[in-house]
């Protein structure tokens, strides 16, 4: 019972979807549900009428007449259900575009931490699977809704029709149906049981991982070559075992069982049929009117079980993509966007725990500090503990598991996510670059970009020689795989024009998250050197595991296992002599043999 209620939660989902895309589709659906049930029943009628006229009256022009009505009828029944069919296959494509333009944009809006995890999940993948999957999502589920629905009403028509036959006749028809239903779906309810089969998931992130210059590199190098095509025979038996075996054979009993009480059906009723005709209980045109209506009856029944089956399919489909669809909005955003300022005093982290949804484990814990405008803050500490994440929460990506964070005194689930972000200008270690031009990838717009701005902001990022010596210079195009005029930066090439478009947004307050772990020591200094120059006035927040970095700081924190081991200025912390001290002197020691 709940099972079917969701099937028709969903199905009334996908119609919604359907009439907000575009509402002449679901009024040529509509349509063509009793064009298909009517077109089939008019040719029985024919042949019943034909049959009546020369039995009994044998009245040329009632049989020309019964003719013309009819093959008009037949006439218009083809035209509308073929105009239909074309105008349906046109609107289609509107639809499925609008599903997968909300994808997107629900990709592009999510709450970050939800965009994590559903990433993670890969549901954006079995969505996207599901919407191209035969001939498109959208297509697959108007015709199994008109199928459906053309089955019930078909079903219900020659019903009628075949009333006046025995009771026991009629329940016959209705049992062996019945049956076939119950036996049809067992292949799709393997696969539901199956689930978005894990064995797929691999055979996809392979293909991916294996088709990326990225992975190709270590692949050639490290002869990974083998390793991942065993692994990938492994998997392909896998789903081939799942789905070929597994499923093909549940569906071969489901069409066994189905084929049995066909020929039960058919002999029943026909041998029934004739057996009246013999008796001379109803006459020829009758015979024909009913043997018609038996043949139609099964083929009702049987498309029933069938669009009822994949039915279910489609629903579990639905469910994911709604799934995605879906939105998760953190907090309660109450302060309206034109009652606050674009500067940023202060931030406070009062005792801010964190754990990743699904985990158990806290990454943070009690952490507290504040920044005031003006200030430099450091994060340091070995990778893994914790500093992006310290990150993440403090520009609004991920809200606090427990503990507040505060921005000029408010808490920050009280602003609106979209202004929020305007305040920050940051610099992650894995930033995308967008396939647009250098001066777009720095300004981040297409209409009003200062020129003259992002040449200061490139020119502050130690990229200004670089970029001139290109052939297209500032508009040179980024991004090959989709330009085919595109360029390639290197790794520190590419930060630099993250780093010029943090400069340019030129935000309340400016992150650094280690983007320059691609360059060396040395010019990760010179770099937070420059920035710090930059940003006088501002917050700015640094983040790095070299400690050599951000000594220029007002306030370092040491990040051990999610914790604030150590806080203070550099010099503080190397007086006191503890973790921090020794980390330096480790480094230090490192780059001077290293460089020396
Ligand atoms: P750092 O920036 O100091 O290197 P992170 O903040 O990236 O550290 O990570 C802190 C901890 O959180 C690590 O143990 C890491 O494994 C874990 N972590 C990071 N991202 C996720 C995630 N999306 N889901 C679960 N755990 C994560």
């Amino acid at each position: 019972m709940k099972k079917l209620k969701h099937i028709i939660d969903n199905g009334i989902y996908l119609l919604r979807l359907m009439r907000s895309c575009s509402v002449k589709t679901f009024y040529l659906m509509l349509i063509q549900i009793p064009v298909k049930v009517l077109f089939p029943f008019l040719g029985i009628l024919l042949s019943q009428m034909v049959v009546r006229v020369l039995t009994e009256s044998g009245d040329p022009q009632e049989l020309i007449a019964g003719i013309v009505i009819i093959g008009g009828l037949l006439i218009t029944g083809g035209v509308l259900d073929q105009y239909t069919a074309g105008s349906l296959q046109i609107m289609m494509s509107m639809v499925q575009s609008g599903l997968e333009e909300r994808i997107m944009e629900n990709e592009i809006t999510a709450d970050y931490e939800e965009l994590e995890q559903k990433s993670k999940s890969g549901i954006f993948e079995e969505a996207m699977d599901y919407i191209w999957r035969n001939n498109s999502f959208i297509p697959r589920s108007a015709e199994n809704m008109v199928e459906l629905f053309s089955g019930l009403f078909g079903f219900l028509l020659y019903a009628v029709v075949l009333s006046e036959l025995h009771i026991g006749i009629l329940m016959i028809i209705i049992g062996t149906t019945l049956v076939s239903f119950l036996f049809a779906d067992l292949g799709a309810k393997e696969r539901r049981k199956m689930g978005w089969n894990i064995a797929t998931r691999y055979i996809t992130k392979l293909h991916e991982v294996s088709s990326q210059p990225k992975a190709g590199k270590d692949i050639r190098l490290y002869r990974m070559g083998s390793w991942f095509e065993e692994k990938f025979q492994d998997y392909l038996t896998q789903s081939r075992r799942n789905f070929h075996g597994k499923i093909a054979r549940k569906n071969f009993k489901s069409g066994w069982i189905d084929a049995v009480m066909r020929v039960v059906r058919d002999g029943v009723s026909y041998g029934y049929l004739i057996w009246i005709l013999y008796q001379r209980r109803i006459g020829a045109a009758d015979f024909v009117l009913m043997t018609g209506a038996v043949a139609g009856f099964s083929e009702w029944v049987t498309k029933i079980a069938v669009q009822l089956a994949n039915t279910g399919q489609m629903s579990a489909e639905i469910s994911v993509i709604r799934e995605c669809l879906k939105e998760k909005r953190s907090g309660e955003e109450t302060i309206p966007s034109a009652d606050w300022k674009l500067e940023l005093d202060e931030i406070v982290f009062d005792h801010v725990f964190y754990r990743y949804p699904g985990s158990d484990r806290y990454v943070l814990r009690d952490i507290s500090f504040t920044v005031k405008k003006g200030e430099k803050l450091a994060l340091v500490g070995m990778n893994g503990a914790g500093k992006t994440t310290c990150v993440k929460l403090l520009c609004g990506l991920f809200a606090p598991t427990a503990g507040r964070i505060l921005v000029n005194g408010r808490d920050v689930s009280e602003y609106g996510r979209r202004e929020y972000y305007r305040l920050f200008s940051t610099v992650f270690q894995d930033s995308a670059v967008l396939p647009v031009s250098i001066m777009e990838n720095v300004a981040q717009n297409r209409e009003s970009i200062d020129a003259d701005r992002v040449k200061d902001c490139i020119e502050k990022a130690g990229l200004k020689q670089k970029v001139e010596s290109l052939p297209q210079g500032y508009d040179t195009l980024l991004v090959p795989e989709l330009n085919s005029s595109g360029i390639t930066l290197s790794g520190g090439q590419m930060q630099r024009v993250m780093l010029a478009r943090a400069i340019y947004k030129g935000a309340s307050a400016l992150i650094l998250d280690e983007p320059t772990a691609a360059l060396d020591p040395i010019a990760e200094n010179r770099i937070y050197m420059e920035y710090n120059r930059l940003v006088n006035g501002k917050i700015s927040v640094f983040i790095s595991h070299r400690l050599a970095s951000t000594h220029f700081c007002d306030n370092i924190l040491l990040l051990q296992n999610g914790e604030i081991r150590e806080a203070g200025t550099h010099e503080e912390l190397m007086a006191i002599n503890g973790e921090y001290a020794r980390m330096f002197a480790l480094q230090s020691y490192y780059y001077q043999e290293n460089m020396g």
